[in-house]
């Protein structure tokens, strides 16, 4: 029988973070030896005070469902981080908890996208924004950037963009997949050009936060003049390598707040009422807990940099954030293996996973055509063992 699936979901990309995460799956099952880059997941367990609030929340029999925003106490506790982290003045009633930071978001996009709005996407983006902005009926103005700005969009470029249907501009700091990092200044800059457009609201993705090496956190939502347009998000996964427990929230205008509470009571209920529970204990923790870990990364990107940076023909930037690089490869579009002629970031991924058995996640998902996305949330040894075959591979290139 042929598919009668609905046109929104046809007209829906599929992850390409999760499809390259499951392609590897599915090729070491096959007995493969595969090293997968690909996921942007810590490989790090959750710490265990975590583990023992949500075996107390069991215990404690918070089995029933929760309030649709979440516990009054698991959003007092966010409240708090949200000041004592980030300067950020949103109390309990202007945060919403989700499954997820993906959740919030999309609770977000639904809540404030017409169809036919614009949504800005400086690029490299995440790439579930863009599924978002699609799947909201969005006209997507992606604001391209390249290394040699390390991957930020200035005042002048997001002016240029804005246009009387701009609705909503989307942005991660650290970023997913560059790991550049906004300066509070830059950020003043872009906030002076938002600040002009009334009906502009931001999404600052601040899920990264913890994962980042300048020492220094910004967060868009403190600057007084736009801080009534910003919906912050984040989220307990990176940080706290929670990925599993599926826990986001958001800080917002309280009318956003109500209406993403609205489209949560009717498809969700809210979030889990264990990982809520240990998710309190989480925020709750003074950050240093997870400073073992943000060094740890640290440590490993400064290892990939100086591998990557043996490899002729890459450009790669300094991420000083989150656990990814994004490597200009494109002095290799052109080039043939036995297969044929390499001519985009899409067939050199597929080169390299077949060639290499690496598995890395194209540019083109996150809007950036002339990148690849590498993950270095693994150990010193595979990503030593990746670098090499990756690198072996490219110089059988000709
Ligand atoms: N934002 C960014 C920038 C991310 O990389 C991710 C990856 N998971 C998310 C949001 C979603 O996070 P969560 O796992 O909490 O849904
Ligand atoms: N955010 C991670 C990534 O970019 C996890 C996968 C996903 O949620 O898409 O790889």
């Amino acid at each position: 029988m042929s598919s009668n699936v609905s046109n929104r979901v046809k007209n829906l990309s599929e992850s390409a973070t999760l499809a390259m995460a499951a392609k590897s799956r599915e090729l070491k099952a096959q007995g493969l030896d595969i090293i997968s880059l690909s996921l942007g997941e810590p490989d790090f367990d959750t710490p265990d005070f975590i583990k023992e609030a949500a075996k107390e929340a069991i215990e404690n029999n918070f089995t029933h469902y929760p309030p649709v925003n979440g516990y009054q106490d698991v959003r007092e506790a966010i409240s708090l981080k949200f000041k004592r982290d980030n300067n950020l003045d949103y109390p309990p009633e202007n945060i919403l908890i989700s499954t997820g930071a993906k959740q919030s978001l999309m609770n977000v996009f639904l809540s404030l996208v017409n169809p036919g709005d614009e949504v800005l996407l400086p690029a490299p983006f995440w790439v579930s924004y863009s599924a978002m902005a699609e799947f909201s009926g969005a006209k997507q103005i992606i604001i391209e950037t390249s290394i040699e700005s390390d991957f930020k969009i200035t005042p002048d470029q997001l002016r240029a963009n804005l246009t009387a249907n701009s609705k909503l501009m989307v942005f991660s700091s650290p970023c997913n997949p560059s790991g550049s990092v906004y300066l509070r200044e830059e950020l003043e800059a872009l906030a002076d050009v938002i600040a002009e457009y009334e009906n502009l609201y931001v999404i600052s993705d601040e899920i990264y936060e913890h994962i980042n090496f300048t020492g220094q956190h910004a967060s868009i939502g403190t600057i007084e003049k736009i801080k009534d347009r910003v919906i912050t998000v984040n989220g307990l996964a990176k940080g706290f390598a929670m990925t599993g427990w599926r826990l986001g929230y958001i800080g917002a205008p309280q009318w956003i707040i109500k209406a993403a509470s609205k489209i949560q009571g009717q498809f969700t209920s809210g979030a889990n009422t264990i990982a809520q529970k240990a998710a309190k204990a989480a925020v709750l923790a003074d950050p240093s807990v997870t400073h073992e870990m943000r060094d740890t990364f640290l440590r490993r990107r400064n290892l990939i940099l100086r591998e990557l940076n043996t490899i002729a023909g890459l450009k790669v930037n300094v991420p000083q954030g989150a656990f990814y690089v994004f490597p200009d490869i494109s002095s290799y579009f052109g080039k043939s293996s036995q297969e044929g002629i390499i001519h985009n970031a899409t067939e050199l991924c597929i080169y390299l996973l077949s060639e290499a058995k690496v598995a890395l996640v194209t540019g083109d998902a996150f809007g950036n055509p002339n990148c690849l996305r590498i993950s270095y949330a693994t150990s010193d040894e595979i990503l030593l063992d990746a670098c090499n075959r990756i690198k072996t591979a490219l110089q059988k290139l000709y």
